[in-house]
C-alpha cells in the first residue's frame, strides 16, 4: 500500500542536477563530456574567501550562531546593499540563508496555500514553479519572451494579478535567459503594484552584479513604496563562485522577518558557522576575482553567441546578464529536451532543454557559458556537426 505522502507527489527538482550527474557518468565511463549544463561559476572561490573560512575553524568558531546570522555578516551585507542600491537597510533586515534558494523555499512557503495564486516566470528557475506547487498554490507563469529580450513585460505581470495573488516573482538578471529588464519596465512594474497593495514580491537579484556592455541592474530595494512587501533574494554562489558553500541572503520586511527567523530555527538552526565568515571576507574583501571573472564570462558570453548564431536552424539573441544563452533551436525541427539528450548521449556536450524552465521554454536550449573558450568551442563545434549530420 503506497504510504500517504500526497504533499510530495507535487514537488519538482532541477533537472540541471539530473543532466551534471548523467554527465558524471558518463565522463567516469572514459567519454569526454562538455558541460555547458550546470549554472556554476567554473572558476575557484578566491583565496582570501578560503583562508577567511580556515582562519574562522582555527579560531574556534564551531558552535551554533543566532538562527538569523551573526551581526558582522548582516551588517556586511547592509553595506553590501548601499554600495550596489544607494538604499539604506538595517542589519535586522538582513537574514542569512544556507544558499539562494532557501530564501525563494521560506517565500513561497510562506504565502503559498490552496486557494491562492502564486506568479512565477516562465522560463524561469524550476524551484519557483515546483515549490508553488507544493504548497497546493496554483503557478501561474508570467511569459517571458525573446522578443522582449526575455526582459519581464511588467504590463503582462501585472495583468495577471487578482484577488487570489499573494506573490509575484521577479527574477532580473534571469535564469535561464540571461535576460536583464529595463529600468522603464521596473519602474512600471513598481508602479503598478501600487494598485495591489496586499501582494508580496519576491525579487531573486542573485546574479545582480553580472551584467555586461554597462547594462543596468535595477534593483526593486530602490521603490519605497515597495520595501513593506518586499523580500529580496541574493547569495555568495554566483558573484563569489561559491555554490557548494551553501551561503545565502535575503532582506525581508519588519512585518515577515520573525516568520523566517522561526522557519530557520525549525529546519537548520543556522549557517554553517565559517562560512558565514568567509561570507565577510567576500563582501568586504579586494573584488578583483570577481572583476576577473566577468571579464571572462564577457569574452565567452560573446563567443558562445557568435557560434550559436552560426549553427544550422539556430538563432541566439546576446544575453545582456548572468552566464546563460538561450538560443531558439525552432528552426532545426528538435525539440528541446530530445535533442539535449541527444547532445548529451551522442555528442558528450550537456545542455539544458528549455522545457527544463517551463512550458514556454520549448524550442529553446540553456547553454551555460561558465566553462573555458576553448571548451565551448568545441561544445558548438560538436553541436554544428551533429545538427549538419541531421539536416
Ligand atoms: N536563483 C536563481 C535565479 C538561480 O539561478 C539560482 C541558482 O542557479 C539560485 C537562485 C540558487 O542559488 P543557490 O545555489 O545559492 O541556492
Amino acid at each position: 500500500m503506497p504510504l500517504p505522502i500526497e504533499g510530495f507527489s507535487r514537488i519538482g527538482e532541477e533537472n540541471a542536477f539530473a543532466v551534471l550527474a548523467r554527465a558524471t557518468e558518463l565522463a567516469s565511463q572514459g567519454r569526454d563530456i562538455i558541460n555547458l549544463g550546470i549554472g556554476q561559476p567554473d572558476f575557484s572561490t578566491p583565496p582570501h574567501i578560503v583562508e577567511a573560512a580556515i582562519k574562522a575553524l582555527k579560531d574556534g568558531h564551531h558552535g551554533y550562531t543566532p538562527a538569523n546570522g551573526i551581526l558582522p555578516l548582516r551588517e556586511a551585507v547592509a553595506r553590501r546593499t548601499l554600495q550596489t542600491t544607494g538604499v539604506e537597510i538595517s542589519p535586522d533586515n538582513v537574514m542569512i540563508m544556507p544558499g539562494g534558494k532557501v530564501t525563494m523555499f521560506a517565500a513561497i512557503l510562506m504565502f503559498g496555500q490552496p486557494g491562492t495564486e502564486i506568479l512565477y516566470p516562465d522560463p524561469g528557475f524550476p524551484i519557483y514553479r515546483s515549490m508553488i506547487e507544493f504548497t497546493g498554490a496554483k503557478p501561474i507563469p508570467i511569459p517571458i519572451r525573446e522578443e522582449n529580450g526575455f526582459a519581464f513585460s511588467a504590463e503582462e505581470t501585472l495583468s495577471l494579478v487578482n484577488e487570489k495573488t499573494r506573490l509575484v516573482i521577479i527574477n532580473s538578471p534571469a535564469n535561464p535567459t540571461g535576460g536583464v529588464t529595463p529600468r522603464s519596465e521596473v519602474e512600471k512594474f513598481a508602479a503598478g503594484m501600487e494598485e495591489h497593495p496586499g501582494v508580496a514580491i519576491l525579487s531573486d537579484e542573485i546574479y545582480d552584479v553580472m551584467t555586461y556592455d554597462g547594462e543596468e541592474h535595477v534593483s526593486l530595494l530602490t521603490f519605497p513604496n515597495l520595501r513593506d512587501r518586499l523580500i529580496l533574494l541574493n547569495g555568495w554562489s554566483k558573484t563569489w563562485a561559491m555554490t557548494g558553500w551553501r551561503m545565502g541572503w535575503s532582506i525581508w520586511p519588519d512585518a515577515l522577518y520573525d516568520n523566517v527567523r522561526k522557519l530557520a530555527v525549525n529546519a537548520w538552526s543556522c549557517v554553517n558557522a565559517p562560512a558565514q565568515h568567509a561570507g565577510i571576507a567576500a563582501i568586504d574583501g579586494p573584488q578583483d576575482a570577481v572583476a576577473e571573472m566577468m571579464a571572462a564570462f564577457d569574452a565567452r558570453r560573446k563567443l558562445t553567441v557568435e557560434l550559436a548564431n552560426k549553427l544550422p536552424g539556430v538563432s541566439c539573441i546576446t544575453p545582456k546578464g548572468a552566464f546563460y544563452a538561450f538560443p531558439n533551436i525552432k528552426e532545426t525541427g528538435w525539440q528541446a529536451k530530445p535533442l539535449a539528450s541527444k547532445l548529451l548521449e551522442d555528442c558528450g556536450v550537456a545542455v539544458i532543454g528549455g522545457p527544463d524552465f517551463g512550458i514556454l521554454g520549448e524550442g529553446y536550449i540553456r547553454l551555460s557559458y561558465a566553462n573555458s573558450s576553448e571548451n565551448i568551442e568545441r561544445a558548438i563545434n560538436r553541436i554544428s556537426e551533429f545538427l549538419s549530420r541531421d539536416a
